[in-house]
Formats: structure tokens, sequence, C-alpha cells
């Protein structure tokens, strides 16, 4: 297990080197004016999509049975985090679209499969979503409280009735295909009554609402999925009726790891930045990396962002590995590090170039804007520490809280 974690094997040195090029090539140049652009879909690019698709990053989860190369958590992780450093957005897209396709194969049927990963893997604009967030349930659903969701299904002769509207999803307008969390079953809680549905674009009755205007993490899009009778197959049931909570579980993991590595990636890049600025700049007579103060600050950013690369690392070759020691903590608590460690550097990169670091041409204010983005996303950070909490003091009644 050490060595799984600690050391980096030949397939992910290769692997990290093509994605290293990758983000120069393609990401790096474009970010900053596409993380300008007033209308929040044009800030997402089909070409760097494209591109992801060319090398082979946007398939790498799937198995070689569908022309991916397999990869496990661990490896994603890495990958999720040296995109981010050069940009959150497109990190996200991917992650998403690695994380769903990963999920995917192990959690369809064959029938599903056989509908699904072929065609997102020849498709070079192939995104993936998942669609559980909701205008009033959001917290509500990673606790779980006894709520339920709004979005709800009638059945009806081979199928559901959808109705209802998910809200913040990634790549929610961008995407080919979707796992939806809906409510099948009234009266009880949504970890009770909810059921997970595939869903494809196009289907009647789905239609993308508003695109969300966001602060950052602009290379990615967020949107509204609004389902007006909308018909959903029985063959389209993943998992059981009114058993969506126990998939989410079951095969979600490493979804918080993977959230933890892309804003790793954002710690990083205000690092590099950071200790950059603390080389050229003089003041009192000496480049501010000789103050001792400075010197200390970055070697702080280090500690944090060594210490969270380390537990995801651990929570994703657990989340693989689960008989070696999983617990459920681990699916809760390292994106809340990692993003609390990111929202810390980005302040003291900030803090270290000054005024400069205000000037939007600098680029520390994208940073920023993007470092806030995982303190919410993929449950806020309080969220998932009473998640952490409920499992590790095992609440006895919580569901009836
Ligand atoms: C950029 C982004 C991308 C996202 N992508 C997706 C996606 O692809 N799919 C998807 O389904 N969702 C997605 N989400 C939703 C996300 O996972 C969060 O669930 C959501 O952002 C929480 O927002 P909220 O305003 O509804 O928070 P709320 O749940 O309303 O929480 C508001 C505040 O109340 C606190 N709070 C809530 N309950 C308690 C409690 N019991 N005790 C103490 N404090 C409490 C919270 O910690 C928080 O501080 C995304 C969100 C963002 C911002």
């Amino acid at each position: 297990m050490l060595n799984e974690i600690f050391i980096q094997t030949e397939d992910q040195r290769a692997i990290l080197e093509t994605v290293r090029q990758f983000v120069d090539n393609e990401v790096r140049p474009r970010a900053a004016e596409l993380d300008a652009q007033k209308d929040p879909e044009d800030g997402f690019s089909w070409e760097i999509i494209e591109a992801a698709h060319a090398i082979g990053i946007r398939t790498m989860t799937l198995s070689e049975k569908y022309g991916g190369l397999g990869t496990d958590s661990l490896t994603t992780s890495m990958v999720v985090e040296e995109l981010a450093k050069g940009d959150l957005g497109i990190s996200v897209v991917m992650a998403q679209t690695l994380k769903l396709a990963q999920i995917m194969e192990k959690a369809l049927n064959e029938d599903q499969k056989s509908r699904v990963l072929p065609a997102f893997a020849e498709d070079p604009r192939g995104c993936l979503a998942i669609g559980i967030t909701e205008p009033d349930n959001a917290s509500n659903y990673f606790l779980p409280y006894p709520s339920s969701f709004r979005t709800t299904a009638e059945k009806t002769e081979g199928g559901w009735i959808v109705n209802g509207m998910k809200h913040f999803i990634s790549n929610g307008n961008r995407s080919s295909f979707y796992l939806l969390f809906v409510q099948t079953k009234k009266g009880v809680g949504l970890s009770e009554g909810s059921t997970c549905f595939l869903l494809e674009r196009g289907r009647e009755g789905f239609s993308i609402g508003r695109v969300h205007d966001k602060m950052g993490e602009r290379l990615a899009n967020n949107a509204e999925l609004v389902f007006q009778d909308c018909f959903i197959p029985d063959e389209n049931v993943v998992g059981e009726v009114h058993k969506g909570f126990q998939t989410l579980s079951e095969f979600f993991p490493q979804s918080n790891a993977y959230a933890g590595a892309s804003v790793l990636g954002v710690a990083e890049a205000c690092y590099s930045k950071a200790e950059e600025w603390a080389k050229i700049r003089v003041q009192g007579g000496k480049p501010l990396i000789e103050h001792d103060g400075i010197r200390a600050q970055l070697a702080e950013m280090r500690m944090l962002i060594d210490a969270s690369r380390s537990y995801i690392h651990r929570a994703c070759y657990l989340a693989d590995n689960q008989d070696q020691g999983w617990d459920k903590t681990l699916g809760a608590l390292p994106k809340a590090m990692a993003s609390q460690a990111a929202w810390k550097i980005a302040t003291w990169t900030l803090e270290i170039h000054g005024g400069h670091g205000y000037m939007k041409e600098f680029g520390v204010a994208k940073l920023l804007r993007d470092a806030a983005c995982f303190l919410h996303s993929d449950g806020v950070n309080r969220t998932l520490f009473l998640k952490a909490a409920n499992f590790m003091y095992d609440v006895p009644d919580y569901n009836n809280n």
C-alpha cells in the first residue's frame, strides 16, 4: 500500500507528462481569456475538450474494453490535480466526466452500458453530469435529512414521468448522458424513496434552464436541468427503484477526493505564483523570499499542499481497495481539508503580491475566485464535517431528527 500511494509508477509518470503538455499547450494559453468572458456559456471551450479527447484524457477511466486506459482512482486524482494547475474549470469538466464514466461502468447493467459507453467513448465532445442538487435540497441530501426531492417521478406503463428541476449541475448544459436522482416514493425521506436514473440528452420533456453566472471556475458551465412530463423508461433505472441512495453510497467513494484534487491544483498554482513573486519583488533592499516571514509562509503553504495530497491519495487508494481499511470519513473530509488549504494559500498569495495581486493582470484574482469554489462544491465543508461526524459517532436515529 505504501508504494502505491507514495511512489509514482512508470505509467503514472507517463500519463502525467502527457497531461502536463496538454495543460501547457491547450489550457494555460486560453484560460485567462475564457475566464474573462461575460456570458457564462462562452467560458466553455469545445476545442479544449476535443484536444483532451485526442490524447485519451477524456476517456481514461473507462476500461480497455471501451477504449480507455482503466486508470484507477489514485492515478485519476493525480490527473485531475495536474489539470487544475492550468485551470480549475477544465479540471472539473474532466473530473466529472472521468468520475461518472468510472461509476457508470460499475453501476450500469449490461444493456445500459452497451447503450451509453461506446457512444460516450466515440464522441470527442462527450461529457457527463450528475443531477442531485435542487434549490430546496443540498446539504439535506449530503447528511441526509428526511426531506424529499422536489423532482418527482410518477409510475406509468413502461417507465416514469418526471417533473421538477435540478440546479448548479456541473456540465449540465454540455453533457450527453446524466445520472439523475428523483423522488419515486412519496411520504418518505430521499434516502429511502429516491431512484437513480440514466438520462440521455434530447429526451422529450427534458430541457436546460439557466446557465449559472459564477464568480470563478468559469471554464466549466453549471446549469439547471428542467423536467416537464419527461418520460424515462424502466430500462433506465440504475440499481433498484427507491434505492438511489444505495447507488450513491456504493459507487461514489472517490468523488470527494477527486474534488479535493481539483482544488489542490489551484493551491499549487497559487504557491508557484507566490514563490515566483517572492523571488523577484525587492523590498527592504532584498527579494521578499529573503525576508524570514515570507519564506516561512511559503513553507507553510508547502506543508498544507503536501498533507492535503497525502490525504487525497490515501482516500483514492482505499476507495479502490476498501478491504484494506476504507472508512467513510474518507468520502467526506479530504475535499474539506484541501479546499480550506487552498483558500488559505490563495489569500496568502494575494497578500504576498501586495497591491499587485489586486490588479487583474497578475492572475491572482482568478486563482482566488477559483479557490473559493470548493468551499461549497461537492458539499459545503461544514456539512461534510457533520456528515463525517455522524459516521464517526454512529448517530443512531439520524434520519428521524
Ligand atoms: C460550482 C458548483 C458545482 C456543483 N456541481 C454540482 C453537480 O454537478 N451536481 C449536483 O448535484 N450538485 C452540484 N453542486 C451543489 C453542491 O454539491 C452543494 O450541495 C451546494 O452547492 C450547496 O449549496 P446550498 O447553497 O444549497 O447550501 P445549503 O445546503 O443551503 O447550506 C447553506 C449553509 O448552511 C449550512 N448547513 C446546512 N445544513 C446544516 C446543518 N445541519 N448544520 C449546520 N449547518 C448546516 C451549510 O454548511 C452552509 O454553510 C455544485 C455546487 C457548486 C457551487
